[in-house]
């Protein structure tokens, strides 16, 4: 096991990973005279197409528009219920209230962390119109029984895959498959355009509807006309945003790779330590599906004499960071206003309360998850009641 010292450099729980080619290329926009949404966005728009077996894809500022635009494609509004998980980043609910409609939340798996499949069907009721899983830290749900489930309630799927670009199921390209995929480029996300998103559709009659609400619900008709028949938004990317994914979509595979790597060195490292034993729970190792976008663990909470905060701050003082995702969504006051409370869905709460997501990024080096793997067993070892 590694020595352990507090005078090592800090490690981030997360870092972009930019190069000087996509410096250079945000600088050729620059330099342009089209900064806003214009080639280089049609440009990334066509090479995500070809990423997802041609479908049609159409870019987004970020990736919560980019799923408010999905529902609106779907028909969701006021009345409408969305099935969808309480163990995500709250975009996911919150644009579920945006455009009217209702979230039910069902509990999770406590393997997976996904919505959990066997709950869905209970759920459904006369009002539902639409699914919502979210494959969080890029591990997909069971995508056959998802389709089957919505197939037999005639349920449209919208897919929270902001964390699953480049993750798979059984050989297929999440996004290549399926009903509305909706990506997210955030800064931390496996690939990232600093802020953005898109979305995967169906055919091209989706696609236009996706350009419309993207910008203010707007048609143009011939070189002088244009109409205004839906209310849109203000949701496109710029090309300055473009250029990066362009680059950073070179480059996805190798980062991949190299997440998966590290991943694999979290589990041969754990493996040596008794962390298990001690019921840390590790995630699942799913190397054919999930792209690793986090590598996350479950503390014991009931063996321990400190809370999850207690765990991250001596982790911290060791160098080690760490993120926390999610909380669970129904337990924020907008949703308690909303009529939910503790104890309605009991995996989500125990895995939101005991959950910690440790550093996984490119440029992590198989040394820093040495030290990251000796610091857990170390602070969890010194905590053991
Ligand atoms: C990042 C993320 C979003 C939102 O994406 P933004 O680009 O930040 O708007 C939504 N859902 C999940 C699961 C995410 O991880």
């Amino acid at each position: 096991m590694q020595k352990l010292t507090p005078f090592d450099p800090p490690i981030p729980f997360t870092r972009p990973t930019l190069d000087e080619a996509t410096i250079a290329s945000v600088g050729d926009v620059l330099r342009s005279g089209w900064i806003t949404s214009g080639p280089k966005v049609q440009e990334f728009e066509s090479e995500l197409s070809g990423f997802f077996g041609g479908r049609p894809v159409r870019t987004f500022a970020n990736g919560t528009s980019t799923m408010e635009v999905a529902l609106r494609i779907a028909g969701i509004g006021p009345g409408d219920e969305v099935i969808t998980t309480p163990i995500s980043w709250v975009a996911t609910s919150n644009v579920i209230l945006t455009v009217g409609g209702t979230p039910v939340f069902v509990d999770i798996d406590p393997i997976t962390h996904n919505i959990d499949l066997d709950q869905v069907e209970a759920a459904i009721g006369p009002n539902t119109k639409a699914i919502m899983p979210v494959y969080l830290a890029g591990l997909p749900v069971d995508m056959v029984r998802l389709y089957d489930i919505a197939s037999r309630h005639k349920l449209r799927v919208i897919e929270d895959a902001a964390q699953a670009l480049g993750s798979s199921w059984h050989g297929s390209r999440i996004g290549a498959i399926g009903d509305l995929i909706s990506f997210s480029f955030q800064a931390n996300k496996n690939l990232t355009t600093i802020e953005g998103g898109c979305l995967v559709c169906n055919n091209d009659d989706e696609a236009r509807l996706a350009e419309k609400y993207r910008l203010q619900g707007v048609t143009r008709t011939g070189l002088d006309g244009m109409d205004v028949d839906v209310l849109g938004g203000k949701f496109n990317l710029t090309d300055v945003n473009a250029a990066i994914g362009l680059q950073q979509l070179i480059k996805l595979g190798d980062f991949q790779d190299q997440r998966a790597k590290l991943a694999q060195r979290y589990f041969d490292g754990f493996a040596q330590t008794s962390v298990v034993e001690q019921g840390l729970e590790l995630p699942v190792a799913d190397f054919a599906h999930s792209n690793w976008h986090m590598f996350q663990i479950v503390l014991p909470l009931d063996r321990l004499d400190t809370d999850r905060a207690g765990i991250m701050a001596d982790l911290k003082a060791l160098g080690i960071g760490t993120g926390l995702h999610y909380p669970p969504i129904h337990l924020f006051t907008l949703y308690r206003e909303r009529g939910f409370t503790e104890g309605m869905f009991p995996i989500a709460e125990r895995i939101g309360r005991s959950i910690i997501t440790l550093p996984l990024f490119p440029t992590l080096t198989e040394s820093d998850v040495d030290r990251i793997v000796a610091a857990v067993a170390h602070v969890l070892e010194t905590h053991l009641k």
